[in-house]
């Protein structure tokens, strides 16, 4: 507690170093993860959680910690956080929640854990070029003209094969 009564930031090594943890901590956007005192104030500020109880990011944060790896990546949870940032802005660990689930998420990808509904999604992408093909109108066309824009979205077959080559490669688990 600092003198004028406003608590300080932890310094304790408070947390359960797994082995995962630790590959988390070392995959780019994962270095804040031991700081976590699981205080859950990021589960009570996150409008996920607010909407789905199985969304817990303070409990998924403690599954990294504990080391449950095949849990954490074959889960769908580390995919549903939407980046708002909002838990990050509260939190007094200064813990990048957002940052470290991207983290989990490449991992998960590398292993051929991408969710069903993010391949989907993906696949769409890469077939249409355009994931909402129907909102590709006319007016987008001409926008992309009046700045000087190819107004066709094709996509370049090199890099579609290198996205599915890095995603998909790992034999889809899910
Ligand atoms: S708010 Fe920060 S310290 Fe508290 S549980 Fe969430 S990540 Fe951990
Ligand atoms: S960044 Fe993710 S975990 Fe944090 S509040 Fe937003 S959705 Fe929830």
């Amino acid at each position: 507690m600092s003198n004028d009564g406003v608590p300080q930031k932890s310094v304790v090594n408070n947390v359960p170093s797994s082995d995962f943890a630790k590959e988390v901590e070392k995959e780019f956007g994962g270095e804040g993860i031991m700081k976590c005192i699981q205080c859950g104030m990021c589960t009570a500020s996150c409008m996920v959680a607010s909407m789905a109880d199985r969304y817990r990011p303070r409990k998924l944060i403690q599954k990294i910690l504990l080391g449950k790896r095949e849990e954490v990546l074959s889960s769908e949870l580390p995919w549903l956080c939407m980046t708002c940032r909002l838990c990050e802005e509260r939190c007094q660990e200064d813990v990048n929640l957002a940052e470290i689930f991207h983290a989990v998420r490449e991992i998960a990808a590398r292993e051929g854990y991408v969710p069903k509904i993010f391949q989907n999604t993906i696949n769409k992408v890469l077939e249409d070029g355009w994931l909402l093909k129907d909102a590709y109108t006319d007016f987008v066309e001409d926008d992309r003209s009046d700045l000087g824009l190819d107004p066709k979205l094709d996509w370049n077959d090199d890099f579609v094969k290198k996205v599915k080559k890095r995603y998909f490669n790992g034999g889809n688990k899910k």
